[in-house]
């Protein structure tokens, strides 16, 4: 029996939160259901953001609409704060991933909020479930290698917000490297650091290929244990704040790299070139992964 990595696909959020091209709500649909056809288990299908603020995420009611809940499949809604979290619920998502950012300055300028008003916002979504139900909460630390506007972030202050939602009982968090400027070495060291500080959690982390450190980071992951990573298929998406970057590391290339080592994602590599191309073909831009140029092997 080869040991399980799971790939959390994010291409229909984070991916295409990135292009610049808005995607009709039904080739949305179409994506979640052609990734499941894939494989996928955890899609983060959805964004409970304001439509007005990021119009790619428009729609996300009529996409968990459209989608009825299938056993052993989990779509995650991604939150930022109270109304996020109350959507996700009625739209019946099967996760909810609020994101907490590392940073002051981009807290402020990408959620209007500094890191203590999103860690209040995460402590009262959490009082909520206790109290009325919902899904399970999963949080992701954006910006937790390096910040666009406060430059670099130390070990230290994410290890302060991942100790202070262990404590209000997060089970998932994932450290998210959003604008790709991750080394593997700095990787391993967060993850031990995170670990000692949060023994209870799972771990999962969220890499972008913006300087070409991507796999590698995913590789130091899994060398420190990770068995839960993100990433989007065709390498959707992109960083707001370096234009001409791509974007996450592609599920296809990083499931091959599992496989070709023995570990079982799940995935059928070809489905997910194949459908790296369809959504490639809607926002008219080809895939960046390697495996859509190269093909698999053998
Ligand atoms: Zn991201």
């Amino acid at each position: 029996m080869s040991e399980v990595i799971q790939i959390v696909e994010v291409g229909p959020r984070d991916g295409l939160q990135n292009e610049k091209a808005i995607v009709d709500t039904d080739d949305k649909i179409a994506f979640v259901r052609r990734l499941e056809d894939c494989g996928a288990r955890r899609i983060e299908a959805v964004s409970f953001v304001n439509p007005k603020r990021v119009p790619q995420m428009a729609g996300a009611e009529e996409i968990m609409a459209a989608l009825p809940r299938r056993a052993g499949r989990s779509r995650i809604g991604l939150v930022l704060n109270r109304r996020g979290w109350e959507r996700a619920v009625v739209a019946g998502c099967d996760e909810a991933n609020v994101v907490v950012c590392a940073t002051d300055g981009f807290g402020i300028r990408n959620q209007g909020a500094n890191v203590a008003e999103q860690q209040a916002a995460l402590a009262e979504i959490l009082a909520l479930r206790q109290a009325e139900g919902g899904p399970p909460i999963t949080m992701t630390v954006s910006v937790a290698f390096g910040c666009p506007f406060d430059g670099e972030v130390s070990e230290g202050q994410v290890v302060d917000i991942v100790a202070a939602a262990a404590a209000l009982g997060i089970e998932e968090i994932a450290l998210a490297d959003t604008i790709g400027v991750a080394d593997p070495w700095t990787v391993r060291r967060r993850i031990e650091a995170v670990r000692a500080a949060a023994p209870g959690v799972r771990w999962r982390m969220h890499f972008h290929d913006t300087r070409g450190t991507g796999l590698a980071n995913a590789f130091a992951s899994v060398e420190a244990g990770v068995r839960v990573l993100d990433a989007s298929c065709g390498g959707l998406g992109g960083c707001p704040f370096a234009p001409a970057a791509t974007g996450n590391i592609a599920t296809e290339d990083l499931a091959y790299m599992l496989h070709r080592a023995g570990f079982d994602t799940g995935l059928d590599v070809e489905a997910l070139v194949e459908t790296g191309r369809w959504i490639g073909e809607k926002i008219g831009k080809p895939p960046v992964s390697a495996l859509s140029r190269a093909g698999g092997f053998p």
